[in-house]
C-alpha cells in the first residue's frame, strides 16, 4: 500500500527546521514577554524590508489586516469596494465587516485574478477601493488595475495572502498598490504556527493609524483616540515567522521547481488547463491549480490512489449564501463560476519529494489515457 500523498504537510516542514523553531519559541518563553514586544518589532522591520515597503504592521490574521487597512483609509458604510468573484471569501467578508459593500467583478481565466475590464465596469460613484488578489501565488495584472484605480481615485489594497515573495515586473507583492495585506495562516507560503497577518504600506500616517487600531485605538496606554479593536500578532508567532523567513526564498524556489515538473509532465495529458505564469511575473505557486471539466472524477480517482487534492474554491463568492442579499445571479461572473466548477489543486509544498510528484503526474496521465 503506497503511502498517502498529502496536499500539504506542515509536520514535514517542522521536522526540517525544528531546531530553529524551538530556539525561537524558547527565546520568547525565557524573556516572558508575549504581546507587542521586540520579536514583533523585528519581524515587522524584516518583513517590510523583504517586500521593499517602508512600513509593516503585524495583526491577528489576514482578514483583520484587510479590515483594518480599509478602516484606517476611512472606508466604511456607504462605500463600495471591488473584489474578484473568485478568492477566499474572507477577502469580501473583511470588506463587509467595515460596513462597506463588496462589489464582485469577474476574473481573467488565464491567471485567475481580477480582470481589469471587469473592474472598470464595476465602478460606480460609490466605489472607494479595489482589492486585487494575487490568487494561488500569481500576481494580478497590476499595471492596468492601478491605472484604472488612479483615474477613479480608488485606494488599491493588494490581498497578498497567497503571494509571499511573488513579483510583478520585478516588484514584490506587497509593494504594488497603496497598501497590501498578508496572512500568515500556517499553510501559506510564509506561515506562523497559529494565526497571524500584516499590513504593508509606504504611507507612514496610514501605518500609524493601523498600529493604533490594532491595539484599542491607543497611541498611549489608556488613551483611546480611535474606535480600535484587539488584533495583535503575538511574540511567539513573530519569532516563528522570523525563523521561517530565512527559508522563504528557497521554499518558493522549490515550489517553482515542482510546478515546472507538473508543467512538463502534464502538458499533453488531456483535457486539462495548466496554470499560466505570464512572462512579467514570478509566480510562487502557493497552489498548483489545474482546470478540467472532469474535475470530480479526476479528484475521486486520485483520492482512491492515495493522492489528496483540494478545490480553491468550490463556490464563487458572489454566489455564497452570506451574499444572497446582494442579489447576484448565476452567470453574473461567468469566469469565476467556471473556475469554481473546474479547478483542482494538486499537491505542492516545499517538502514534496521528486518521487511523490512523479507519482501524481503518472496518475493524472493514466486517468486521461484511460478515457
Ligand atoms: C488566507 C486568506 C485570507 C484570510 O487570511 P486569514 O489569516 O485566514 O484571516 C484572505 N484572503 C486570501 C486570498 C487568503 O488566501
Amino acid at each position: 500500500m503506497p503511502s498517502l500523498i498529502p496536499l500539504g504537510d506542515l509536520r514535514r516542514e517542522y521536522d526540517s527546521i525544528h531546531t530553529k523553531i524551538d530556539e525561537a519559541i524558547e527565546r520568547v518563553l525565557q524573556r516572558g514577554w508575549f504581546v507587542l514586544g521586540e520579536e514583533l518589532e523585528a519581524f515587522e522591520a524584516e518583513w517590510a524590508d523583504y517586500c521593499g515597503v517602508a512600513h509593516a504592521v503585524g495583526v491577528g490574521n489576514g482578514t483583520n489586516a484587510l479590515q483594518l487597512a480599509l478602516q484606517a483609509a476611512g472606508i466604511g458604510r456607504g462605500d463600495e469596494v471591488v473584489v474578484p468573484a473568485l478568492t477566499a471569501a474572507f477577502t469580501a467578508l473583511a470588506v463587509s465587516s467595515t460596513g462597506a459593500t463588496p462589489v464582485f467583478a469577474d476574473i481573467d481565466l488565464a491567471r485567475y485574478t481580477l480582470d481589469p475590464a471587469a473592474l472598470e465596469a464595476a465602478i460606480t460613484p460609490y466605489t472607494a477601493a479595489v482589492i486585487p488578489v494575487h490568487l494561488y501565488g500569481c500576481p494580478a495584472d497590476m499595471e492596468p488595475i492601478v491605472e484604472i484605480a488612479r483615474r477613479h481615485d480608488l485606494l488599491v489594497l493588494e490581498d497578498a495572502a497567497q503571494a509571499h515573495g511573488a513579483r510583478y515586473r520585478g516588484v514584490r507583492a506587497g509593494g504594488l498598490g497603496d497598501a497590501a495585506t498578508f496572512s500568515f495562516y500556517p499553510s501559506k507560503n510564509l506561515g506562523a504556527y497559529g494565526d497571524a497577518g500584516a499590513i504593508l504600506t509606504d504611507d507612514a500616517a496610514l501605518a500609524e493609524k493601523i498600529r493604533m487600531l490594532r491595539h484599542g485605538g491607543q497611541r498611549q496606554t489608556y488613551q483611546h483616540e480611535l474606535l480600535g479593536t484587539n488584533s495583535r500578532l503575538d511574540e511567539i508567532q513573530a519569532a516563528i515567522l522570523r525563523a521561517k523567513l530565512a527559508y522563504l526564498d528557497a521554499w518558493n524556489e522549490r515550489r517553482q521547481t515542482l510546478a515546472a515538473r507538473y508543467d512538463a509532465g502534464l502538458d499533453d495529458a488531456g483535457d486539462l488547463a495548466l496554470p499560466i505564469a505570464p512572462d512579467d511575473v514570478e509566480h510562487v505557486y502557493h497552489l498548483y491549480v489545474v482546470r478540467t471539466p472532469l474535475r470530480g472524477t479526476l479528484r475521486d480517482y486520485l483520492s482512491g490512489a492515495g493522492v489528496n487534492t483540494g478545490i480553491h474554491y468550490p463556490q464563487a463568492v458572489h454566489l455564497q449564501a452570506a451574499y444572497a442579499h446582494l442579489g447576484y445571479e448565476k452567470g453574473s461572473c461567468p469566469n469565476a463560476e467556471q473556475a469554481a466548477a473546474e479547478v483542482l489543486s494538486l499537491p505542492i509544498f516545499p517538502q514534496l519529494s521528486g518521487h511523490e510528484i512523479a507519482q501524481v503526474v503518472r496518475l493524472v496521465r493514466f486517468f486521461f489515457a484511460m478515457r
